[in-house]
């Protein structure tokens, strides 16, 4: 079993619902078990100001998948709920991305892992430290100590 972390955002069509119906895609998913999931946070867009503020959220899953059949699963849920894509770091329905796949360093030119821009964004950051506070990031050190590093955070809990 591989204990990797699932990043999900949303900024369309009633955010929250939009991070529950994703949380309920992934509790079907094959070979697979929703552990721990954090509270929904408020973000600020990063890119484009001009689209409205996501909802974030981080799931912990034990999964038999391998990160490909699992990179594709999550585009399956994406394309389910609805998402087109648009601009650039712009607005979307629904964001499923792997954030870490065990403590596994993947390069491939369709897959990043740990996800590229996982040490910047306090929407990833705290809600993983809020259901795994140990965490190590391969390579870049604890949750804790990249969340010392971020110089601003706008992020905060949305009651559920
Ligand atoms: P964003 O970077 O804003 O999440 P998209 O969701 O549109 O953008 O994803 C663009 C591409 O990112 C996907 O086609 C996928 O192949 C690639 N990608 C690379 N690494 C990852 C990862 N760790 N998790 C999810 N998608 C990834
Ligand atoms: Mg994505």
């Amino acid at each position: 079993m591989a204990r990797v972390f699932i990043g999900l955002g949303s900024n369309l069509s009633d955010p929250v619902r939009q991070l529950k119906r994703a949380i309920e895609h992934l509790k079907l998913l094959e070979k697979t078990s929703v552990m721990r999931c954090s509270s929904f946070y408020c973000s600020k867009p990063q890119g484009p100001q001009d689209q409205p503020d996501f909802v974030n959220a981080v799931c912990l899953i034990d999964t038999l998948l391998s990160p490909e059949r699992l990179l594709l699963a999550l585009q399956d849920i994406e394309q389910t709920q609805g998402r087109v894509k648009q601009r650039h770091w712009g607005e979307r329905l629904i964001d499923l991305d792997i954030l870490l796949f065990d403590d596994r360093i993947i390069s491939w030119p369709h897959l990043t892992i740990p996800h590229s821009e996982i040490a910047h964004r306090d929407f990833v950051l705290v809600p993983l430290s809020e259901i795994a506070p140990d965490t190590v990031i391969p390579n870049m050190g604890t949750v804790t100590s990249l969340i010392a590093q971020l110089d601003n955070s706008y992020l905060y809990p949305i009651q559920p």
